[in-house]
């Protein structure tokens, strides 16, 4: 009798876990994935209210890698995504951003049709039995299924509490843990307006600037119809200053600051919130720990035990516009590896 496939379940239904789990599924395997979200696509987001829809997560992406672009290529062609034909000021020369359409969860739900995928489901345990499968549980303890590999895609230190039973019991190598990477915060605050507001410019980066990124949504493709909507993005060292402040008290300040920067007033707010992404961008640091030789492989995992590492964290990205290519990257990379891992069984 043939063998059963083994199933694999993916924590996390970002870009690198849709990513690993499509390869896996493409090979005719079984895959389920867990994500905690409301919405899958994890910091490839987009946050709506009434008629209102702001990418407060990722709000574009670019790219260096070949084979990346040829997935953006896809996208394009299945009408997820297009440029971003704005007025951008501040951002490097010759950047080309592209964006989600009609927003920027368009990548990810592409990315995921046809996945087997259990939303608003947030894995708390992970066990392994004697005979090498795993069982994962959600925090009430129910049991989510019996799994031949888990990928972990979510952001390190998750990753880690997950994994601390395997780290205390020798079954997982700590180096797993020690990359030279920093995943920064970024508070995010969305607004609406009654009219126009006076920018000669779409997208701005703002260096050196408590707001980084000032960012008209309503300007980018197909967001067609609704109100003017700004997507205002603090720079991570004064967020991680103010992370015990309640999070909706920075909006007055972050409209204040685009006000002074455009030198104008503002038209009427409609609406306005803030988000927090505690763990927003990975940011390699230049320190790796002396005594272990870091390595840069996109993505970690042990053909012994069937446990693998992936997100943007494992090779963090040269810019914040290539966020999603890193976890693109990693999530090709682990889905390869997996597939080699699933013949040789
Ligand atoms: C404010 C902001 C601005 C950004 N700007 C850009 C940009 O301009 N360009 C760019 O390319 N990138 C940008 N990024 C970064 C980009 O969004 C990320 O690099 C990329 O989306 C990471 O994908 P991932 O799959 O590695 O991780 P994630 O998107 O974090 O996916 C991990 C998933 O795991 C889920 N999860 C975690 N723990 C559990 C659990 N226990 N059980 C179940 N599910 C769990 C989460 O809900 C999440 O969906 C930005 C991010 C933020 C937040």
């Amino acid at each position: 009798m043939a063998a059963e496939s083994p199933r694999l379940a993916v924590i996390g239904a970002g870009i690198a876990g849709l990513t690993a789990a499509r390869l896996w599924q493409d090979r005719g395997l079984s895959v389920r994935l867990f994500d905690k979200g409301r919405n899958i696509g994890g910091r490839c987001a987009t946050r709506r209210r009434d008629e209102l829809a702001f990418d407060h997560g990722a709000p574009a992406i670019a790219a260096t890698d070949g084979d990346f672009r040829w997935a953006m290529r896809r996208w394009m062609m299945g009408a997820a995504l297009q440029r971003w034909r704005g007025s951008m000021q501040g951002f490097p020369e010759g950047l080309r951003l592209f964006t989600g359409t009609p927003d920027m969860n368009a990548i990810p739900v592409r990315l995921g049709a046809g996945l087997d995928i259990a939303q608003r489901v947030e894995v708390a345990r992970i066990e392994r039995e004697p005979d090498g499968g795993w069982h994962l549980h959600d925090a009430d303890g129910t049991a989510l299924g019996r799994f031949d590999a888990v990928l972990l895609t979510c952001p390190p230190v998750q990753a880690q509490r997950l994994l601390q039973p395997g780290l205390n019991a020798g079954w997982v190598d700590p180096g797993w843990f020690d990359r030279p990477v920093h995943m920064r915060a970024v508070c995010t605050v969305m607004a609406a307006f009654e009219s126009r507001v006076a920018s000669a410019h779409d997208a701005m980066a703002l260096d050196g600037e408590p707001l980084e990124f000032a960012l008209r949504n309503s300007s980018k493709p197909e967001r067609t119809g609704g109100p003017e909507s700004w997507v205002l993005h603090a720079a991570p060292d004064i967020t991680e200053q103010f992370l015990d402040h309640p999070k909706e008290a920075v909006v007055d300040d972050f409209l204040a600051a685009l006000a002074y920067h455009l030198d104008t007033s503002l038209p009427r707010v409609l609406f306005a919130r803030a988000h927090r992404w505690l763990h927003a961008r990975a940011e390699a640091t230049d320190t790796p720990n002396p005594d272990r030789t870091a390595t840069t492989e996109p993505s970690l995992f042990d053909p012994e035990t069937g446990l693998g590492l992936a997100g943007d964290w494992l090779s963090p990205p040269a810019s914040p516009f290539l966020g999603v290519q890193s976890a693109w990257l990693s999530g090709r990379h682990m889905g390869k590896r997996l597939r080699t891992w699933a013949r040789s069984r």
